[in-house]
């Protein structure tokens, strides 16, 4: 479409796009900040943004090529997808990325490091492999085991994790042996899954996050959660600001985004003594708190990341 000089708003000439791109993003959260800043950021660059309810899409799997329907129609071709898939529907979520991907649909998060992120004991298991810092983790199942278990990440004070946990809402600190044992007694009589872990005392109930936009960290701040709860990245109460990383803690966040196979990823870290320890690589972070306390376009650097994507700009020399 053609656009007029104000659509362009604040996008240098050079910068801009050359081709239009169709793209969608799936999300059951139409009015949600990240949504529309990312719906506005692509409409500024000449861009279209669809909004799919992903819970509302089906699909022929047998199909040549697949498809995925949408309202008793077959959704057109994009460009790209945006997934923003929210932790309760992860698995349908992903088998709807995945099916964009079989069609060759640059996804900006790819449907294995969607799963990978969600899952923590094979997210923690994958960064490890390559060597990323991260506090010592066990994990078990059977109840005679919770002694060892525990002996394991070095003893109390230690942290206990519900695997399906978002938000810290299932974390818990053990300060003593004994408390452990019983949240261990008692998360095995819930059948739940659990990681324990020791605890990063220096952190000082503070946690990074770090924003990862294709291989960099374009934005970091500095969580802290209301006074005397270790949790940082508790929704309410707690406060952020911009925080300065060091060149390790920048290689660690972008190390993690990689291994994870995300293109944007939100890393979030703890300050070890002995450097970061990568706690959770989110496949979907909230675009809000790292816009205000940056006060960078996030959303913008997304959409320009999809475009170099999916329809990379001729290099100088082969366009004279
Ligand atoms: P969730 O995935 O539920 O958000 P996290 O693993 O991110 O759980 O933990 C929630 C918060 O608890 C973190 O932001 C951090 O501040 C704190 N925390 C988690 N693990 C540890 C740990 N091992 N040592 C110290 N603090 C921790």
């Amino acid at each position: 479409p053609e656009l007029s000089f104000d659509a362009y708003h604040g996008i240098p000439r050079s910068e801009r796009h050359r081709r239009a791109l169709r793209m969608a993003i799936l999300t059951r959260e139409p009015e949600n900040y990240s949504t529309r800043k990312l719906i506005a950021a692509a409409e500024m660059r000449g861009h279209s943004m669809e909004v799919i309810d992903t819970s509302r899409c089906y699909m022929n799997i047998h199909s040549v090529g697949g498809e995925v329907h949408y309202d008793g129609r077959r959704l057109p071709h994009y460009d790209a997808v945006i997934p923003r898939i929210g932790a309760s529907i992860t698995s349908y979520g992903t088998a709807v990325v995945r099916q964009f991907e079989s069609i060759g649909t640059y996804c900006l998060s790819g449907s294995e490091g969607i799963t990978m992120s969600r899952d923590k004991l094979h997210a923690h298991q994958v960064l490890a492999r390559v060597q990323i810092g991260m506090p010592t983790t066990a994990f078990a199942r059977s109840p005679k085991d919770s002694a060892n278990v525990i002996s394991l990440v070095g003893g109390a004070p230690l942290v206990l994790k519900l695997l399906e946990s978002t938000q810290g809402k299932g974390v818990v600190l053990a300060e003593t042996k004994k408390a452990a044992e019983s949240v261990i007694s008692a998360f095995q009589g819930l059948r739940a899954d659990f990681l324990v872990q020791s605890f990063v005392k220096e952190a000082a109930g503070e946690d990074i996050r770090c924003f990862v936009v294709g291989g960099k960290v374009v934005a970091a701040m500095r969580r802290r959660g209301k006074p005397d709860d270790f949790r940082s990245n508790l929704h309410q109460g707690g406060t952020a600001e911009p925080v300065r990383i060091s060149r390790q803690e920048r290689e660690t966040a972008i190390r993690a985004a990689r291994t994870m196979k995300l293109d944007v990823a939100g890393v979030d870290l703890l300050r070890g003594e002995d450097g970061p320890k990568v706690l959770e690589v989110n496949s979907s972070p909230g675009l809000e708190g790292i816009e205000r306390t940056s006060g960078k376009d996030i959303a913008g650097l997304v959409i320009a990341h999809i475009e170099a994507k999916v329809a990379p700009k001729p290099s100088r020399a082969r366009a004279k």
